[in-house]
């Protein structure tokens, strides 16, 4: 969770927790850092009346916990009781978690299945927070492996039912936390905020500006925490990073981590991280974990073929690989 507590510091390096005198333009700024879907949130806005802004950030967060709800695998949830109906047709989902399903398939097949959400069924013979870990061994992927493959899922929208094939199982992980930030902003602009950034645990959205300067982020480099590899200005857009270095267990010189490749059912060797701007944060954050399977090379061939989605990659080696819309930008 590096990245989250990273992007957490480098917000409240430059914030202020809440700005209690109120600026000449009657600008003021209000914060929120807690947690939630396991990570760290951080929610900035700014505007004129601190009160109506508490109130949208405490709206912003209940509805951060209605998507969770919704979308975990860890406990009951619609998803849950969706997997636990694998192989008896169509099941009744509500009409929010099948749209996010039917998007999450989109990527699936743009990606040629680097990202899956039914990685799930190689995903659970892993547990690198146990003590200690569990690793899957060769012939626990090799029985998983039919029970892995989103061209067997079968969304309706019209009807909001899901099917799954016997054995299937869907972890919604690499995109629930990304819809959720969107969902967070759009809370908060039904409530007139015009100034906002959504941060959970480097997963982030930004509307609006920070007072008088853009809201910026700063991209560090996965093993050299200091390096600062682009400070990106964002406004009304998402970054998103995913990478092997906020969990994982080394074991016999070998990094464990929590994204799998569908192809080996091991966790992915493509990039150490993948950091992904896009107008959509659900959308980024797929595509970031894509990303991270794939490696810079198919990674970047990706990236040219997305509309408006520019990517940072750090590549097994170290060396950082940009899209062509991220090469000249300024540093700071
Ligand atoms: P983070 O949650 O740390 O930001 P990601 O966005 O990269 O990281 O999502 C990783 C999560 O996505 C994993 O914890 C798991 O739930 C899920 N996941 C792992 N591998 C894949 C994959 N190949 N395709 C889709 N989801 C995956
Ligand atoms: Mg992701």
């Amino acid at each position: 969770m590096t990245a989250a507590l990273f992007f957490a510091a480098a917000l409240a390096a430059a914030a202020p927790q809440a700005a209690a005198v109120p600026r000449a333009d009657g600008l003021v700024l209000r914060s929120r850092t807690l947690g939630v879907m396991g990570t760290d949130l951080v929610i900035e806005v700014a505007g004129h009346d601190p009160a109506a802004l508490d109130a949208a950030i405490d709206a912003a967060v209940a509805e951060l916990v209605r998507v969770e709800d919704m979308m975990t695998d860890w406990r009951e949830s619609p998803l849950t009781r969706l997997n636990d109906a694998a192989g008896e047709g169509p099941h009744a989902v509500p009409p929010e978690l099948a749209k996010l399903v039917a998007r999450a398939l989109l990527v699936a097949e743009a990606s040629g299945g680097a990202f899956d959400p039914t990685y799930k069924a190689f995903g659970q013979l892993w547990d690198l927070e146990a003590t200690p870990p569990r690793f899957a061994t060769d012939e626990q992927i090799a029985a998983a492996r039919p029970f892995v493959g989103w061209q067997k899922v079968a969304v309706d929208l019209e009807r909001s039912t899901i099917t799954l094939p016997a054995g299937f199982a869907l972890g919604l992980g690499g995109i629930a936390k990304g819809y959720g930030v969107d969902r967070a902003m759009q809370v908060l602009m039904d409530r007139g905020v015009e100034h906002a950034i959504v941060n959970a645990g480097g997963d982030l959205k930004a509307l609006g500006k920070r007072l008088d300067l853009p809201w910026r982020v700063a991209v560090k480099h996965p093993r050299e925490r200091e390096r600062v590899l682009a400070v990106v200005p964002v406004s009304n857009t998402c970054l998103v990073t995913s990478g092997d270095y906020e969990r994982f267990v080394e074991h016999a010189g070998v990094r464990y981590h929590h994204i799998i490749d569908p192809r080996t059912g091991k966790p992915s060797t493509g990039c150490m991280s993948a950091t992904v701007i896009a107008p959509d944060a659900a959308f980024a954050d797929a595509v970031a974990t894509a990303l991270c399977v794939l490696g810079p090379e198919e990674g970047l061939a990706l990236i040219a073929k997305l509309p408006r989605t520019e990517a940072l990659l750090v590549a097994q080696d170290g060396t950082v690989h940009r899209s062509p819309g991220l090469r000249e930008r300024p540093r700071d």
